[in-house]
């Protein structure tokens, strides 16, 4: 049996790279500017998975130096309350970047309270002005983990112009905006969903190949083209040994990267990216905010 080739894309050290960076970056807008960028996160209800993000968001950001409220509503708010929460954050000026921690109860339409954000303090990027924005080429604030994938594959890659690029996945939170970068990077994207016919053709087609379809190990060794850089976004617990769960990708890792030239684990690949880059957005918000040159970060 031929043994694992890939390189390892190790997104927790780019990660808290990242984040140093950014805190780099906050140490000089505060002295030079006297700017503190800030973040609020709304928490509707007492999902568990979502109190663990927004503990780890809010814990993230104060090491960044930046500041950090959480807004916590019972899971009986109405939608006229999330919505007057969103508006007050808006109307805030020490506020930078809103985020409202999805899902919403049913009671609450998040389409509706998404759109209500200010589309400049947007840091997850998912207001419809942000998505046009970005689909026309415009500065958009970006989903924050479509960015971790692109920055990634360049990190491993270098520039990634003219490279063939398959998405498989087409959620407006990451499949359309990832495939958005990559357009913006040079790519010829191909983007792929449970309609695709030959979808392991397609997949053979890709340098780089970006899961993020949510059916655990779904994109096997045969579906990688040799060389190719594979960003899995996937995650999802699945019953291990001993009736253990343990976290796996949309990729089958151990066949993929017998094949891959570079491949993201899970975890530790894209997961621990997502926070890091809401941190940088939340710093580039500020800047544009406060009509300051954004840092390079
Ligand atoms: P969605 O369920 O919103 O979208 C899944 C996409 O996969 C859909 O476009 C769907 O196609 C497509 N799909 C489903 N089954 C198949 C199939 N058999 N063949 C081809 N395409 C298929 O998921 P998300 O985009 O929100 O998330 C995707 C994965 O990424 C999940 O595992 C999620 O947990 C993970 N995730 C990780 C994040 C992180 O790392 N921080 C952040 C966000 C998500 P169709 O449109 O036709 O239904």
């Amino acid at each position: 049996m031929s043994e694992q080739t890939a390189t390892v894309i190790d997104g927790k050290a780019f990660a808290a790279g990242l984040r140093e960076r950014v805190g780099g970056a906050v140490t000089t807008l505060k002295s030079e500017h006297n700017l503190t960028p800030g973040l609020a996160v709304v928490l509707v209800g007492e999902d568990p998975a979502s109190q663990v993000y927004v503990r780890n968001k809010n814990k993230q950001t104060l090491e960044a130096g930046m500041n950090s409220w959480e807004h916590r509503m019972p899971a009986t708010a109405s939608e006229d309350e999330v919505l007057a929460m969103v508006r007050q954050l808006n109307d805030d000026p020490a506020v930078h970047g809103i985020l409202v921690q999805l899902p919403l109860p049913d009671q609450i339409d998040s389409e509706k309270v998404i759109n209500t954000i200010n589309p400049d303090k947007d840091v997850d990027g998912f207001h419809v002005i942000n998505a046009g924005r970005l689909a026309t080429g415009q500065d958009s604030l970006v989903p924050c983990t479509p960015v971790g994938c692109v920055l990634l594959a360049k990190d491993q890659l270098g520039s990634l112009s003219g490279l063939e690029a398959v998405v498989v996945g087409r959620s407006n939170i990451v499949g359309k905006p990832v495939a958005q970068l990559l357009l913006q990077e040079h790519c010829t994207v191909t983007i792929c969903h449970s309609r695709t016919r030959d979808l392991g053709e397609v997949c053979r087609r890709a340098d780089i190949l970006i899961a993020a379809v949510g059916r655990p190990e779904m994109v096997t060794g045969d579906w990688v083209k040799p060389g190719a850089c594979v960003i899995d976004v996937g995650i999802n617990r699945i019953e291990g040994e001993g009736g253990k769960t343990r976290l796996v990708g949309d990729v089958d890792y151990a066949s993929a990267a017998k094949v891959a030239g570079s491949i993201t684990p899970v975890p530790g690949g894209v997961g621990p990216m997502t926070i890091a880059c809401l941190l940088r957005s939340t710093v580039l918000a500020a800047c544009a905010q406060a009509g300051v040159t954004a840092p390079d970060i």
